[in-house]
């Protein structure tokens, strides 16, 4: 895992080092917390850094059979880590060996590899670091220059307000509208809920808060929202349904499924069509089966790494979905993201249906995503969106992550694209031509995504 980690080729090489690099990151997609970059945390260890939130290292130590009491429990900082260190010696393959020691070689200049044996070493060297290392100056030494954090349309967005009047911190950070629970009729809690949101009677009511609570995110920088879904629903119903759906729920019954589907049906082509006027680009990510050890989700709560890739989203009420959104013209730009990687080829192509003159790209397959996010996965990804869409439009990269070393992972995701790009040009099948080389390359990593979130 040297200079040259992943390229093989003159021409990847190049590609990487004297186009990729230079360029900044627009991350328009974490879980980072603006309270958090606003205050300007720091890390006494490492453990905490890498260990405290991040579900994909927690799943891989209990592959591995470390006992809980080391990864999510109460052992000591130190001991965690070594069972971290243990474990990632012989993680072969995975995407985690590789970003976890581009993050040790990128921000704390440590470039050998971590196992049991040098978790010692590690450990003093990069815990002496972190004395002069926050959460700003790792994104900013990240050359990051915007980033759009995940918030609830009930958040205040007191924290963004602040960053936004503290002109010490010269990255964006930007809110995205994210209504999940605003959908989640068929939680025990969404009466609470609403609450949070205001007073709201009918469904229109919920319409024009939730409306009302975009135009809010849209005056703090918000230019995109994002919609977790089991999968893209299409069950069209009259006003007056949707209406006795939702007075059925404030009743304190839950609405059968169908019904369910209805209302989420509903309330997402409205909120698409708000999305369309305001110039908000609808990020739509599904496939997912969510907390599937129930024993371990009644302990830690949601995302604690027992997730799964689910069933194969429907194709069919997604398209209809998007079509009742295009049939009035008022589709916003979309972005479609799919866990299952079996998705990949129809999802590309429901993508290219859709196109149009309004915007380059303007509707966009999503980056290889969590259980995708991996060498395999991206360069999958990415040679299914080249073969059968255009790949010079690709928004490109995002973390996804709640850590404040991920920004490795754009590093990850370059070295893969400039790879990829490099071999067809070696094996002669696009020419060696720097200039359309340089656009394609450029476009992918910043510049499709500067314009296409007005950023
Ligand atoms: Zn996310």
């Amino acid at each position: 895992m040297d200079r040259d980690f992943l390229l093989t080729t003159d021409t990847a090489r190049h590609l990487y080092h004297d186009v990729a690099v230079p360029l900044p990151i627009i991350d328009y997609h974490c879980h980072l917390d603006p309270r958090e970059i606003y205050e300007d945390r720091r890390f006494d260890n490492l453990t905490q850094l890498w260990l405290g939130a991040d579900h994909y290292k927690w799943r891989l130590m209990r592959w591995a059979g470390v006992d809980e009491r080391y990864i999510t429990g109460g052992a000591p900082d130190r001991e965690k880590f070594q069972k971290w260190a243990e474990t990632l010696s012989l993680a072969i393959g995975s995407p985690l060996y590789h970003w976890s020691h581009l993050e040790l070689r990128s921000c704390f200049g440590y470039t050998a590899h971590l196992n049991g044996d040098t978790a010692e070493e590690v450990w003093q060297l990069c815990n002496e670091k972190l004395k002069g290392i926050s959460a700003r100056r790792l994104i900013a030494d990240a050359n990051v220059k915007a980033l759009c954090t995940t918030d609830d349309p009930a958040d205040s967005l007191e924290w963004h307000e602040k960053l936004a009047a503290d002109g010490s911190f010269g990255v964006r950070v930007l809110p995205s509208f994210r209504p999940d629970r605003a959908l989640g009729i068929e939680k025990p809690d969404y009466p609470d809920y609403l609450k949070r949101l205001g007073q709201i009677g009918s469904f229109a009511q919920l319409l024009e808060v939730l409306k009302e609570r975009l135009r809010f995110f849209v005056s703090h920088g918000c230019r995109v929202a994002d919609h977790g879904l089991e999968s893209v629903p299409y069950a069209p119903a009259t006003e007056a349904e949707v209406e006795a759906i939702f007075r059925k729920r404030l009743a304190g019954e839950i609405p059968a499924a169908q019904e369910q589907k209805q209302f989420k049906t509903a309330l997402l082509l409205a909120l698409g069509r708000e999305y369309h006027r305001l110039g908000i680009v609808m990020q739509l990510h599904f496939g997912v089966q969510r907390n599937c050890s129930q024993r371990v989700f009644r302990a830690l709560g949601p995302d604690a790494g027992v997730d799964a890739i689910g069933d194969r989203a429907p194709i069919g009420e997604l398209s209809a979905f998007l079509n009742a959104l295009d049939e009035t013209d008022e589709l916003p730009k979309s972005i479609l993201y799919s866990l299952d990687p079996n998705d990949d080829a129809a999802l590309v192509s429901v993508v290219g249906a859709f196109q149009s003159g309004a915007a380059p790209g303007k509707l966009q397959h999503g980056s290889a995503w969590w259980f995708n996010e991996h060498k395999k996965g991206m360069l999958d990804q990415l040679a299914t969106l080249a073969a059968e869409g255009y790949l010079a439009g690709f928004v490109g990269m995002l973390t996804d992550s709640r850590s404040f070393l991920s920004y490795a992972r754009h590093e990850y995701f370059r070295r893969i694209l400039c790879e990829l790009i490099g071999s067809w040009v070696e094996n002669g099948e696009y020419p060696n031509d720097e200039k359309a080389l340089r656009a394609i390359v450029e476009g992918v990593c910043f510049r499709n995504a500067a314009r296409y979130f007005e950023l």
